[in-house]
């Protein structure tokens, strides 16, 4: 019999998306697929497991958990951090889903009896349970090589520590490239004891035990920072992405509908049929697209210098604005913008993935979220970057490295989705969006390079490319390991 697969995603919905679309290739590859989640996250991704299971027949099921709310005191239904309005109801759905959640976790994973797990990163205790089973556990990470690279030598050489000021540059010792930051640009836990800190020591550590890691990413896109990566860690990954490349074949997506529901779920398909209709109208590559991942909360005030400033730009627009604690000068803004005809409002969930494919999108303003990038190279566009949180700032140095961007000048790390460091400037934001999207030297620099990055990432998937070899080399390796233990 095939080996059993058993998948812990996490409750985010760029790790959540992510390892959904692992266990979806494990299955179309012939491995047995259970993936462990609690009820209202499985709603994100049920329709699809469906159709592979019944459909396409392929051997992939769903069991789920419920989640604590009562015992957090939160009400039913907010399982994953998209659906947190703060950071200390997003600590309560992290909390419930790592730690409450562990025992019975295990309980469930006992009675599978699987082969092997493959668990989000963040679930680091999977690794004691996989020894204790006698079967491999790989860790996944939806994060570059190169982010990875980049805390290591901060951590290792502490840069940041040898300036004056949290705004003078310095350059990052250990690198392949020279790239220079701030330390207001540095994680809090880079600097200082955090709790998040102590939680990547335990995901370290935790995968350091693994038997692999597993990366959304490949060598052709982060050049060398794969073999440093694997230098540091002393032991080799599987690279298997841009994931979004092998699903979109799996899904053979020709259709809309079924492109929106590659991208998990859209809950206001009015209003995501409405901006598609307003894109046919656009000229090509003429719309800039801005979204900033599935939880950003800008300020207000952010949000007017955004407005104003695409305004200002004359370029026409797709802007996501997610749930504003200050509803009132959030329509506003919204009214404000919808006199000048040359935008396209969504409030809430976007279908990003088929606004990125869209011909008339020319470019993409992002905090550069992994999946928001990937999403984007493979389609074609062009960057904007505005790194906000979490790894964005590494994020966007490679960005620009590879001269696949151009910055907005956010220049602060915050500490979470809600977006407290000082306002940008209307002015700068509008001399980005210039940059880009006007004709220029740089804007056709960018355009060609990242040309070339589509072709690469498209031969990094296909038979013989290096993330397909990967791939399959992967799932290799788990059939191999069952076929020891069972013998
Ligand atoms: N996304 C989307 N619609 C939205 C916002 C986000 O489809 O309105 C998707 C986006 O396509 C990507 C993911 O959510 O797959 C965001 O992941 P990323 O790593 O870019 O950022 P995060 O949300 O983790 O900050």
């Amino acid at each position: 019999m095939a080996p059993h697969v058993v998948f812990l995603p996490y409750s985010m919905m760029s790790h959540l998306t992510a390892l959904v679309q692992i266990a979806r290739l494990f299955a179309f590859h012939g491995l047995r697929v259970t993936i462990i989640t609690t009820p209202h996250n499985a709603l994100v991704f049920q329709s699809l497991v469906d159709k592979d299971r019944l459909v396409s027949g392929r051997s992939i099921c769903i069991r789920t958990l419920k989640f604590p709310s009562n015992v957090l005191g939160l009400p039913e239904g907010i399982e994953n951090l998209v659906s947190t309005p703060n950071v200390e109801i997003a600590g309560k759905v992290h909390y419930g889903v790592v730690n409450l959640l562990q025992k019975p976790l295990e309980q469930m994973i006992r009675q599978l009896n699987p082969n092997c797990i493959v668990s989000d990163m963040l679930f680091h205790w999977t690794v004691d349970l996989a020894e204790e089973l006698h079967i491999p556990r790989f860790s996944f990470q939806p994060v570059s090589f190169f982010c990875q690279c980049v805390r290591h030598c901060l951590r290792e050489y502490t840069p940041h520590n040898k300036v004056d000021s949290d705004s003078e540059r310095f350059t990052i010792p250990g690198l392949l490239h020279e790239i220079k930051m701030k330390r207001s640009e540095i994680e809090d836990f880079l600097k200082e004891e955090t709790y998040y800190g102590k939680m990547v020591k335990s995901v370290v550590d935790a995968d350091l035990r693994s038997h692999g890691i597993i990366h959304n990413t490949c060598s052709l896109l982060e050049p060398g920072y794969a073999e440093l990566y694997e230098k540091i860690r002393g032991r080799k990954g599987w690279h298997v992405g841009p994931l979004s490349l092998f699903i979109n074949k799996l899904d053979d997506v020709k259709r809309s509908k079924e492109i929106h529901n590659s991208n998990f779920s859209v809950p206001n398909w009015k209003e995501s049929d409405d901006c598609l209709s307003w894109l046919e109208d656009q000229d090509p590559n003429s719309v800039l697209f801005v979204c900033f991942g599935s939880s950003t909360r800008f300020s207000n005030d952010q949000l007017r210098e955004i407005t104003l400033a695409l305004k200002e730009a004359n370029c026409p627009f797709v802007l996501v604005v997610k749930e504003q604690q200050d509803h009132h000068d959030g329509n506003s803004n919204k009214e404000m913008l919808n006199k000048n005809g040359k935008c396209f409002i969504i409030k809430g969930w976007a279908p990003q993935v088929i606004i990125l494919k869209h011909r008339a999108i020319g470019g993409f303003m992002t905090h550069c979220g992994w999946n928001s990038i990937l999403e984007a190279l493979t389609l074609g566009v062009p960057l904007i970057t505005w790194p906000l949180f979490s790894e964005q700032f590494h994020n966007a140095n490679l960005l620009e490295q590879l001269g696949l961007a151009i910055r907005v000048g956010a220049d602060m790390w915050n500490s979470g989705f809600i977006v407290s460091c000082p306002v940008i400037s209307r002015e700068k934001i509008e001399s980005a969006v210039k940059r880009l999207m006007c004709d220029s030297e740089d804007s056709r620099k960018i355009r060609a390079n990242v040309k070339l990055m589509v072709e690469r990432l498209n031969s990094a998937s296909e038979e013989g490319g290096s993330s397909h070899s990967d791939l399959i080399a992967l799932i290799e390796e788990i059939k191999r390991c069952a076929f020891n233990n069972s013998t």
